[in-house]
């Protein structure tokens, strides 16, 4: 579902050319849970911004689906983020003056749905992350914890293709993080959507299809994780 040729994302500083993703080529396929992993600076976060149609390649093509996604114009690019993609950020992002129900519902208005509509999916998503009784709260009124919770849900509920995480966990205590891991590996499974997420702690390899370890903007090994459990088509 996801295909990457020979990125490039090469960034200026003077003189200087940063090589953040050197030449990279992957497919990642339907269903798959597919964790990001390698040292601090190794390119990461620029690999998954790129993928997620945050930012553009210097070179190189991106295709999620049937769309090449680096050929988009601006415009054509948020339209297919705003149907097609959920994003996860380690720090969250959430509005602080909105309720937790109003966070979740806001990427629905971008893609027309209407208001009553968008509040039935709202709730249902939040409920589905265990959040049933703090619709009304605020960021600000909510927990490490939950307000991750609610950016799960807002990831999920436009019900997109593919959902990016950049260090989902990183702010969560231990047990918090593997809530948080089953919670969007089963949202996942059961809507049969790709998970791409960035993650340096190396017990959460577990509950990942495959690890791709990245070096230096390169891709240094393709490790396969566990089956992901969906039937095959004979089976
Ligand atoms: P971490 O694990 O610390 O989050 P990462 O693997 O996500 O690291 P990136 O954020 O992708 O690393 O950065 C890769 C390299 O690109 C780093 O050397 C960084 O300094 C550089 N870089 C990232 N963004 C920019 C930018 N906007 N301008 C210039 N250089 C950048
Ligand atoms: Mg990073």
């Amino acid at each position: 579902i996801i295909t990457l040729d020979n990125v490039y994302r090469i960034f200026r500083m003077g003189q200087e050319r940063i090589y953040a993703v050197n030449g990279i080529s992957l497919t990642i396929e339907e269903g798959e849970i597919c964790c990001l992993q390698g040292p601090s600076g190794s390119g990461k976060s620029t690999l998954l911004h790129i993928m997620a149609g945050l930012d553009r390649p210097t070179k190189g093509s991106i295709t999620i689906g049937n769309t090449r996604i680096d050929k988009l114009s601006e415009n054509q690019l948020a339209l297919f983020r705003q149907k097609h993609i959920g994003f996860i950020f380690q720090s969250y992002y959430l509005i602080p003056t909105l309720t937790a129900l109003e966070n979740v519902a806001l990427p629905l208005t971008f893609c027309g749905v209407p208001r009553s509509k968008r509040i039935k999916m709202a709730k249902e998503l939040l409920e589905a992350v265990g959040l049933k009784d703090r619709m009304k709260h605020k960021p600000s009124e909510m927990s490490g914890g939950q307000q991750q919770r609610v950016s799960i849900a807002r990831a999920f509920v436009n019900n997109p293709k593919v959902v990016f995480a950049d260090e989902p966990t990183g702010n969560l205590d231990t047990v918090t993080t593997h809530e948080m891991m089953q919670l969007m590996t089963s949202l996942a499974y059961e809507r049969k959507q790709t998970l791409v997420m960035v993650t340096h702690n190396p017990e959460l390899s577990d509950y990942c299809t495959r690890i791709v370890r990245v070096r230096d903007g390169k891709i240094e090994k393709i490790e396969n994780g566990r089956d992901n459990g969906y039937e095959t088509e004979n089976a």
